[in-house]
C-alpha cells in the first residue's frame, strides 16, 4: 500500500536500504556518514515517511547537523492524515491500532456511519481512528502531540473538544474559541470570520443557507461539524439544524426515500399511482419529480413499470444536447479516451459534409460537434459510425483516465484499460444522475479521480 520510493540509485552506491535508505537520527545513513538522507526517500527506525511534516523535521536535523550548529536527533514524528475523499470523512493519528499495554475506548455507531476509536497509554492519548465525524481531529492530535495526561478528561474525551466543559477549555467550544482569521473550509479558503459576517449579515439560519451563501462546507463536507457549531453559537437560538427529510419537490411532501420506499412496498408500476398513492398536490408532476419517478419506477420494476418518454429530457429523446441556439452537440464515444485515425477521419468528413461549426476536445477526452442541425442528426451519427457517447443523458458519460502503467513512469495499475472495462461495464445504464468516473495509475491522481 502507498508509495514506496526508487532506492535505484543509493543501492548502486552500496547505501543499506529497506523501506528507504537506512539512516541514523542525524539523518546520516548508516553506511557512510559523509552522506545525508532526509525526505520520503530516507528509513529511519524502520519507518519511511510520506508526509510533508515529518520531512520538514527530519531537513532541520540535517541542516543542523550539517551547519554544526550542534547534535539535534531526529527522533522520528508523530503523524496524522485526513483522507481528502468527497463523502468519506476519515482521520487517523499516531499509534491508532493500539497494541500491548494500550486501552481503547471506541464508539461505533454503524447505522449513523460514526466510527471512533481513541487508544490511551499511561493515561496519555497516543491514537485516533475518526470515521463519519472528523470535527475533533486537529484536538485530539494536538493532545497526543502535547503528550499531557488525559486522565482528568477521560471520561469526556470521546465526545470532543466541546464537551468538555470548565475542565479543559472553559466551557467554549472550540468554534467559539477560533480566531476570525482561522481557516474552516480548506476546500474553499473559508475563513470563521467570513462565516460569522454572513450569518449576521444575512440572517443566516441553516447549514444549507451557510453553504449557499460562503461556500463554506460546500464541497468534501468535512468541515461541516464545524460550520454547525459557528452556526450554533453565532445564530443562537435561532440556528434551525437541518431538516433530516427533503421533499423532492413542491408537488408533494415525500422525500426521495419516501417515494422508492413506496414503490416498492406498494408495488406501483405507473405515474398516476404514485401521484394518487403519495397524494401528489399536481396532477401530472413537474420536470423535477416526473424523472426521478420514472427512474425509481423503472429501477425498482425493470421488467413490468415501462418507461415513460415524456419524463425523459429533451436531449435524451433527441440523442443528442440541445444548444442555447437550439442547434445539437454531438458527442461519439471514445472508450477510455482512445481513438483511432479511422474514428477521426469520419469525424472530420462528417463535420465537413454537415457544415458543423466547431469541433471541441472535452473535457472529458472525446470529441464534440457542436451546431449540428436537427434535421442533419440521424445522419452525423449514421456517418460517424460510432457508439453514443450519451453525453446528453442520466448515464454514464465519461471514464476519464490517465495513461498509467502502460505509459507513465510513476504508473503503478493500468488505469486506461480499467477505465474502459468500466465504461464498457456500465455502457447505457440509465442513472439517476448523470455518472462520470475517473482512474488514476498512482496517487499523483493526474485523472483527478478524487477530490
Ligand atoms: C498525490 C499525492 C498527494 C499528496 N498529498 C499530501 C498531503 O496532502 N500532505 C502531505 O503532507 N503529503 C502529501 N503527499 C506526500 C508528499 O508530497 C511527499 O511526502 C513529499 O513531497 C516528499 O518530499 P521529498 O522531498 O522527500 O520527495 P519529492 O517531493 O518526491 O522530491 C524528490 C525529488 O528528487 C528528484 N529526483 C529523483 N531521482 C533523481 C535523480 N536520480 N537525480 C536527481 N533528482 C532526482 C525528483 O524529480 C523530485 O523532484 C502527497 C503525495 C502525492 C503523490
Ligand atoms: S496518475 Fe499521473 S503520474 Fe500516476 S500513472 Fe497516471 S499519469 Fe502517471
Amino acid at each position: 500500500v502507498g508509495i514506496r520510493p526508487n532506492t535505484a540509485l543509493a543501492e548502486s552506491m552500496r547505501l543499506y536500504c529497506n523501506r528507504g535508505i537506512v539512516v541514523n537520527d542525524t539523518m546520516q545513513t548508516v553506511t557512510d556518514a559523509r552522506i545525508y538522507s532526509v525526505g520520503e526517500c530516507a528509513a529511519h527506525r524502520g519507518i519511511a515517511y510520506g508526509l510533508v511534516a515529518p520531512l520538514f523535521e527530519q531537513a532541520k536535523v540535517a541542516a543542523n547537523h550539517l551547519a554544526q550548529f550542534g547534535i539535534g536527533r531526529y527522533m522520528g514524528s508523530l503523524t496524522s492524515t485526513k483522507l481528502k475523499v468527497t463523502g468519506i470523512d476519515l482521520f487517523s493519528a499516531g499509534e491508532f491500532m493500539g497494541g500491548e499495554g494500550c486501552e481503547e475506548i471506541v464508539m461505533s455507531d454503524p447505522f449513523g456511519g460514526v466510527y471512533k476509536k481513541l487508544v490511551i497509554k499511561d493515561d496519555k492519548l497516543i491514537g485516533a481512528c475518526l470515521y463519519g465525524d472528523t470535527v475533533d481531529g486537529s484536538w485530539y492530535f494536538k493532545l497526543l502531540r502535547d503528550g499531557r495526561s488525559v486522565s482528568d478528561i477521560r471520561e469526556k474525551l470521546m465526545f470532543g473538544e466541546s464537551n468538555i466543559g470548565d475542565v479543559g477549555h472553559e466551557g467554549h467550544s472550540s468554534a467559539a474559541t477560533m480566531p476570525d482569521e482561522a481557516e474552516v473550509c480548506g476546500c474553499n479558503g473559508v475563513s470563521k470570520g467570513t462565516i460569522c459576517k454572513a450569518i449576521k449579515d444575512k440572517g443566516l439560519f441553516t447549514l444549507d443557507e451557510v453553504k449557499k451563501h460562503t461556500k463554506a462546507s460546500a464541497s468534501c463536507g468535512s468541515c461541516t461539524g464545524l460550520v454547525e457549531q459557528i452556526l450554533m453559537f453565532t445564530a443562537g437560538g435561532d440556528y434551525s439544524a437541518a431538516p433530516k427529510k427533503k421533499a423532492i419537490c413542491g408537488c408533494t411532501d415525500a422525500s426521495h426515500k419516501d417515494v422508492r420506499d413506496a414503490i416498492r412496498a406498494q408495488k406501483y408500476l405507473t405515474h398516476a399511482e404514485v401521484y394518487e398513492g403519495l397524494g401528489w398536490r399536481t396532477p401530472n408532476g413537474c420536470a423535477t419529480c416526473r424523472p426521478a419517478v420514472n427512474y425509481y419506477l423503472i429501477s425498482t420494476w425493470p421488467k413490468e413499470a415501462k418507461d415513460d418518454p415524456q419524463s425523459r429530457f429533451v436531449n435524451e429523446r433527441s440523442h443528442a444536447n440541445i444548444q442555447k441556439d437550439g442547434t445539437y452537440s454531438v458527442i461519439p464515444r471514445m472508450w477510455g479516451g482512445h481513438t483511432t485515425p479511422d474514428e477521426l477521419r469520419r469525424i472530420a468528413d462528417a463535420a465537413d459534409k454537415y457544415k458543423i461549426p466547431t469541433v471541441k476536445v472535452t473535457g472529458g477526452q472525446r470529441i464534440d460537434l457542436l451546431g449540428v442541425k436537427k434535421e442533419d442528426l440521424a445522419g452525423v451519427w449514421k456517418d460517424i459510425g460510432m457508439p453514443s457517447g450519451f453525453a446528453y443523458g442520466k448515464s454514464l458519460r465519461t471514464v476519464k483516465t490517465c495513461v498509467g502503467s502502460e505509459w507513465c513512469r510513476f504508473g503503478t495499475q493500468d488505469s486506461t484499460q480499467m477505465g474502459k472495462d468500466l465504461e464498457h461495464a456500465l455502457w447505457a445504464m440509465y442513472s439517476p444522475h448523470k455518472v462520470k468516473l475517473a482512474v488514476s495509475g498512482c496517487p499523483r491522481n493526474c485523472a483527478e479521480a478524487g477530490i
